[in-house]
């Protein structure tokens, strides 16, 4: 009996033989981020070769790399980037509806345009309370100087709490220790947890540089999820779901065309000047020395 990584290991023609492990790690992936059906015990039914070739030239598709229907370097390396961990794809049927390279909604909305957020945990000296609070009313105003949202911290019980918390933290989806997955989110829904957004502790996070894992970046995708967006194959999207770098200065920060019309789609355009969803001005980031106090 073929099991599938022995079929996904005759798709890989690299020179470099890839051993069982990195093949069925490879089958994780697709598995975790919805390339593939979640094995099911009851039919025990087999991959075919042919759908694990279309669930890698989907992958491929996705991330915009060739669509060669092998694990090739560069697709295995896509799977090795930092990402939200949230899967691509959500339900069988969807893999037909994503012909256009576009965004994706979730199927919830919030029927209130008036949303409360809160943060619970902060994250570890790389970057301070103020700071973490004002790039989280950023990344909150980058959705709603667009559309009708409001959003107002409160102290008390919030629709979107925010978190920082590390490896198995209660909810079913473990963290993964410094890089890998990044950040997820609760879709909008009626459950205590619905609209909540964890970053994983155990990454190094910062605000606008080169080394570390850009907090308003990730914020800004989170909470397209946690308004009711789904991961975007478009080129250029918040919304993708591989980490891509700094966006810039945060009260500078405009989306992207494609999350544009994705949010809107959900809940309008903005009718008053979108200047008036912004929060203070950003907190001038101290600077803190390496070997500096911890308290903050
Ligand atoms: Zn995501
Ligand atoms: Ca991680």
């Amino acid at each position: 009996m073929l099991t599938a990584w022995m079929l996904l290991g005759s798709l890989v023609l690299s020179e470099a033989k890839p051993t069982a492990r990195d093949i069925s790690k490879g089958v994780d992936w697709l598995t975790r981020y919805g390339y593939l059906p979640a094995p099911d015990p009851y039919s025990a039914q087999q991959q075919t070769l042919e759908g694990l070739r279309a669930s890698v030239r989907s992958m491929q598709r996705f991330a915009g790399i060739p669509e060669t229907g092998e694990l090739d370097d560069e697709t295995v390396q896509m799977m090795q980037r930092p990402r939200c961990s949230l899967p691509d794809i959500i339900g069988t049927s969807e893999l037909m509806r994503r012909r256009r390279k576009r965004y994706a909604l979730v199927g919830t909305v919030w029927e209130k345009k008036e949303l409360t957020w809160r943060l619970d945990t902060f994250p570890a000296a790389s970057l301070t309370r103020d700071t973490t609070r004002a790039l989280i009313g950023y990344a909150l105003a980058a959705w709603g100087q667009e559309t009708a949202l409001s959003f107002t911290e409160t102290q008390g019980e919030a629709d979107l709490r925010v978190g920082f918390v590390g490896g198995s933290h209660g909810d079913g989806y473990p963290f993964d220790g410094p890089g890998g997955t990044l950040g997820h989110a609760f879709f909008p829904g009626v459950g205590p947890i619905a609209g909540d957004t964890h970053m994983d502790a155990d990454e190094t996070w910062t605000y606008n540089k080169d080394e570390g894992t850009d907090l308003f970046a990730v914020a800004v995708h989170e909470f397209g999820h946690s308004l009711g967006l789904s991961h975007s194959s478009a080129e250029l999207s918040i919304m993708r779901p591989y980490y891509q770098g700094t966006v810039g200065n945060p009260s500078k920060y405009r989306l992207p065309p494609d999350d544009l019309e994705g949010i809107q789609a959900l809940y309008g355009k903005r009718v008053s000047s979108p200047g008036a969803a912004l929060p203070p001005p950003m907190p001038t980031q101290r600077v803190i020395p390496p070997h500096g106090p911890t308290h903050l």
